[in-house]
């Protein structure tokens, strides 16, 4: 029966290598996302290739994960670091160079889902040339709530504007991570095209299994300790700074053994870098160097143990589409005290599983960390509200089963319509000539 048959699918991720280390510049939510979505559809019996840009000549071109899941990364550009705002001009690379490997690997995919607004473009081209080709779309992020407090655009601006809409209005179905996502399409995007709400997911056998005691004594941290944590990418529009004047300028810097802990990775000279020298200048300002630690970028051996050792995890965000850090940090039993913005809104449920309050509002911060390092009890209460919250609504077996389920019921009702055609991928050059239109 169609509706049961597991199929060879592609996840187009042209920015955001899911075999790439992540919490260092530009590879955050998203390369977790793609590669937990594959990872868990592999294991339910897909066959799943993960396409993303070579950014590093010393990258091997596949990269296996596990049986029926790879990640294949693709020469399209230099291969080197590029910042996303400057990739547009390689995609139609991309789509030839995605065309051949098809071509010689034998296969055709039945199903793309392309994140961020980049690859939504790839896989618009793919599909005019393979009809029967299903398209699924994830923003990620959307510019149109990114530019909306910016007075000029960047260069790039307009055409990342016209894409997503033309995605909205075009593409099979676009998953919203959030209901708020989903609202900011609505109103931001078009009131054309199919919307599914799926949320992102976490690993619940990754987080939650260590008391915050063993955690601590592992960390080298202490029972007494009151911990605040940030865990993320270094970038402005984290929000950082927030907390950082929250603890400086209120009473939470005098509590004794306070430990603000800013985990993340950063390159040197690059932009989360330069913003990390800026944390750090105003963490000197505010005479918070001697509580403040910056362990650098988390990873498998250790980002479960902060999160478990945290009294609270902030979320200082400007703008979050979705979020995976609230939830990770739920998930190991601690509160979140997030900004009252996009999908933390949803996610963090004030009062039950943490606090939100308003972006920018340093004393807001303030004083919900502060009621929450005070009263022991309650976060503990919080954080096992969280832990629930996670379990119920946002393991990634859950949401790769809505996917799943998304999938096939596309995948049936565009098999009923197509008409196959020959692909060659001569046929994508004109692609270029229009890059530049
Ligand atoms: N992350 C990590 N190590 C770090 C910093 C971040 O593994 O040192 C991960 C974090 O656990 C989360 C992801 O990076 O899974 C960040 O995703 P989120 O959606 O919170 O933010 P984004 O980076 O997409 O803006």
């Amino acid at each position: 029966m169609f509706l049961t048959r597991k199929h060879r699918i592609a996840l187009i991720s042209v920015d955001g290598d899911p075999a790439a280390e992540i919490g260092q510049e530009e590879a955050g939510g998203q390369n977790v996302y793609v590669r937990q979505v594959g990872e868990t559809l592999a294991a339910q019996g897909w066959q799943v290739d993960m396409f993303t840009r070579r950014s590093d000549p010393e990258q091997a071109r596949i990269v296996e994960h596990q049986p029926n899941c790879r990640t294949i990364r693709l020469t399209a550009g230099p291969a080197e670091f590029m910042s996303r705002d400057v990739l547009f001009e390689h995609l139609p690379a991309f789509v030839e160079q995605f065309l051949t490997f098809q071509q010689q690997e034998g296969v055709e995919y039945s199903l793309v889902h392309t994140h961020y607004w980049l690859s939504s473009w790839v896989g618009m081209r793919l599909k005019r040339q393979m009809p029967s080709l299903v398209q699924v779309h994830t923003y990620h992020s959307l510019g149109a709530v990114k530019y909306r407090t910016l007075g000029d655009l960047p260069p790039i601006g307009h055409k990342r504007l016209a894409v997503e809409k033309s995605c909205l209005e075009t593409v099979d179905a676009v998953v919203a991570t959030s209901p708020q996502e989903r609202e900011h399409m609505r109103s931001l995007v078009s009131t054309e095209g199919r919307i599914d709400m799926i949320p992102c997911g976490t690993d619940i056998s990754r987080f939650g299994h260590i008391t915050r005691a063993a955690a601590r004594q592992q960390l080298g941290f202490s029972p007494a300790d009151k911990i605040v944590l940030y865990v993320g990418r270094f970038d402005p529009r984290k929000g950082i700074e927030t907390l950082v004047r929250a603890v400086g300028q209120s009473d939470i810097r005098h509590l004794p053994n306070l430990k603000l802990v800013i985990g993340g990775g950063s390159r040197p000279g690059q932009s989360d870098g330069l913003e990390r020298d800026r944390i750090e200048s105003i963490v000197q300002d505010l005479g918070l160097t001697d509580c403040t630690l910056f362990p650098g970028r988390l990873g498998d051996d250790n980002l479960h143990l902060y999160y478990a050792a945290a009294d609270v995890c902030v979320v200082p965000s400007h703008y979050e589409p979705f979020g995976l850090v609230p939830i990770e940090a739920m998930a190991s039993h601690t509160p979140v005290v997030a900004s009252n913005v996009g999908g933390l809104q949803y996610t963090v449920v004030p009062e039950v599983t943490g606090l939100l309050v308003p972006p920018k509002d340093a004393a807001g911060f303030a004083t919900a960390i502060a009621r929450i390092l005070k009263n022991p009890a309650w976060r503990d209460k919080l954080g096992n509200a969280g832990r629930q919250r996670v379990e119920l609504g946002f393991s990634w077996s859950s949401v790769a089963a809505r996917l799943e389920q998304l999938y096939l019921q596309l995948i049936a009702d565009v098999a009923t319509e197509a008409v196959p055609v020959e692909v060659a991928p001569a046929d994508v050059k004109s692609d270029a000539q229009e890059v530049a239109a």
